[in-house]
């Protein structure tokens, strides 16, 4: 599922993924190195819905580009993925966090 969406979005971000990990990971739903172009996916994400697991595939890929939360990342959403607001609501009521960064631009935000 998750390497039909990458595939599915690569050209449209232009950037490939290098690597895609699926892994159990208590703390969040993903995470992206962009220094490496590697993506990791929660293992858990397999019991969401596809709608779920596309949005977290799309927006750890969007952090190759965007590498925070920012407006420009939140653009580039809305460019890739128009219903992704709901999709994050959604998730955000689900026990991990999204991803990693999330944590970081938060703390930096204070
Ligand atoms: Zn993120």
């Amino acid at each position: 599922m998750a390497s039909a969406v990458i595939e599915r979005y690569e050209s449209r971000i232009g950037r490939r993924v290098r690597r895609l990990r699926i892994r159990a990971m208590k703390s969040r739903w993903g995470s992206c190195s962009t220094s490496r172009a590697a993506i990791t996916l929660n293992l858990d994400l397999a019991r969401l819905r596809k709608e779920l697991i596309e949005y977290v595939t799309v927006h750890e890929m969007a952090h190759l580009v965007r590498a925070n939360h920012g407006a420009g990342f939140k653009a580039l959403m809305d460019g890739l993925l128009p219903g992704w607001r709901l999709l994050d609501r959604e998730l955000g009521g689900l026990p991990p966090v999204l991803c990693y960064l999330q944590k970081q631009a938060e703390k930096a935000r204070r």
